[in-house]
């Protein structure tokens, strides 16, 4: 029977290099699917439709929001954000891992959903290293600026409903140690339960064959 894939849920607070490091993971991991969200925000400069996000107006959004085609949505500094629901099941079920960068109330609502997600949350290996990060963009007002710094320090709290932590203080790192937790939960007993009944079973007919 085919394994059905993986959903890695990436989240973090704002600054903490999600974006980076799941960038990073993707170009040595080519045969994840990233799953692209739909937002209300102005893209970007340099931001494309389609690539970065799927950028669209509130009536549409909210429309799907309706037809519950999203797995999640969450409003994040005033505009929507959501991960559209069909190209992450038809991935699983086609056996390919999914990778949803997504804030911490999407992360909780997915965990409330589908348990059997890998949870895993970005840090930065201190708060003046997220704070110079959230600064260093250089694309926010000074009022958004203040408005992601609060709200990065009261999401740190929510960490301890992930499953794993990973610190980014350096990119290349923190994505190895990425593979090394898709790696070691592919390897889990209660993941691996088809293969070991057929196991199950082959020790049955090899006792058999001696009698
Ligand atoms: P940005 O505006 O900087 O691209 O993203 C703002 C925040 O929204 C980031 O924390 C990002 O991870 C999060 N985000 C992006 N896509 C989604 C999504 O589909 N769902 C949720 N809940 N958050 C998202």
């Amino acid at each position: 029977m085919k394994r059905k894939g993986l959903l890695i849920v990436v989240s973090g607070p704002s600054g903490a290099g999600k974006g980076t490091v799941c960038r990073e993971f993707l170009r040595n991991n080519p045969e994840t699917v990233l799953s692209i969200s739909m937002t209300t925000r102005q893209p970007r400069r340099g931001e494309v439709d389609g690539e970065n996000y799927f950028f669209t107006d509130v009536a549409t959004f909210e429309n799907m929001i309706e037809e519950g085609g999203f797995l999640e949505y969450a409003k994040v500094y005033g505009n929507y954000y959501g991960t559209p629901k069909s190209f992450v099941k038809e991935n699983l079920m086609a056996g390919r891992d999914v990778i949803l960068e997504i804030d911490i109330q999407g992360a909780l609502k997915v965990k409330e959903k589908f348990d059997e997600g890998v949870f895993i949350f970005i840090v930065p290996p201190t708060m003046e290293e997220l704070k110079r990060r959230i600064q260093g963009r250089g694309t926010e007002t000074s009022e958004e600026l203040l408005r992601r710094f609060n709200s990065a320090y009261q999401e740190i709290n929510f960490i301890t409903r992930y499953n794993y932590i990973v610190i980014n203080d350096s990119v290349k790192e923190a994505a190895k140690k990425i593979e090394a937790i898709i790696t070691a939960e592919k390897c889990r007993v209660d993941r691996n339960k088809d293969f070991y009944t057929s196991l199950q079973g082959g020790i049955d007919n090899a006792l058999s064959f001696n009698r």
